[in-house]
């Protein structure tokens, strides 16, 4: 139900940035260094300008994720984090070849930086990226299709815990972008996702921001990133 409600709302936006990632695998350019700047420092790849500002749409994306008149904002929210996951799934899916337990044995995120997997029992893992990421991909699936989770029939009131299991959701994605940012972003340069990306990300700051899902501290990793993104739309 709230699907189709707020599709009506936000339908061009939400479903303009998917379509054109391919699952397909292009063939694998060579691939360059972060390059040096102007205080000699290695600057990295995503926060060069021709890349930060590589953007599917010029619109105002600030506008898009604020909650439209009439709209409950659980339904908001729920669409919102349904559409994110759609997206970095597509992401994700074009990575896996080069998002190996080989290339990529632990859950990086940056310099020093590794996520690690509480299980239900408490205990913590330190498993390969891909596993890292099935995993996430998976328990948000079950979120999402679990009527009593993320309710969709009409009727169906969305439980009290709702906001907590989004925001849990929330720093999953951040995990899988950052990973992303960090280990492939070359990979995602040479399948031209560059644009899907960084639209995907801003879209996830600023919803994040909007309803206040995700602590700046979970998001410092990529401080540097987020005030470029922010600032050059
Ligand atoms: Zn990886």
């Amino acid at each position: 139900m709230f699907l189709f409600e707020i599709g009506r709302c936000a339908g061009n936006y939400l479903w303009s940035y998917v379509p054109g990632v391919s699952s397909e695998p292009r063939k694998r350019k060579k691939t360059t260094e972060d390059v040096p700047n102007r205080n000699g420092e290695r600057e990295k790849l995503c926060l060069q300008d021709r890349h930060v500002t590589c953007r599917l749409h010029r619109d105002d994306l600030k506008t898009y994720v604020q909650l439209p008149k009439g709209v409950e904002e659980n339904e908001w929210i729920a669409t919102h984090t349904i559409k994110l996951y759609d997206n970095l799934q597509l992401i994700t899916n074009c990575l896996t070849e080069y998002c190996t337990a080989e290339n990529c044995p632990v859950m990086s995120g940056g310099q020093n930086l590794i996520f690690y997997w509480v299980s239900e029992r408490n205990k913590k893992m330190r498993p390969t990226a891909p596993t890292y990421i099935e995993m996430v991909m998976s328990w948000t699936e079950k979120q999402i299709k679990d009527e009593l989770v993320f309710p969709t029939k009409y009727g169906n009131q969305f439980p009290p815990t709702f906001k907590d299991t989004v925001r849990k959701m929330f720093r999953f994605f951040f995990h899988i972008i950052a990973h992303i940012y960090y280990s492939h972003f070359q990979d995602v340069i040479n399948f031209e996702l560059v644009p899907h990306l960084n639209t995907l990300f801003h879209h996830y700051v600023l919803f994040s921001q909007e309803f206040n899902l995700v602590e700046d501290k979970e998001m410092a990793p990529l401080e540097t990133l987020i005030n470029l993104l922010i600032g050059t739309n």
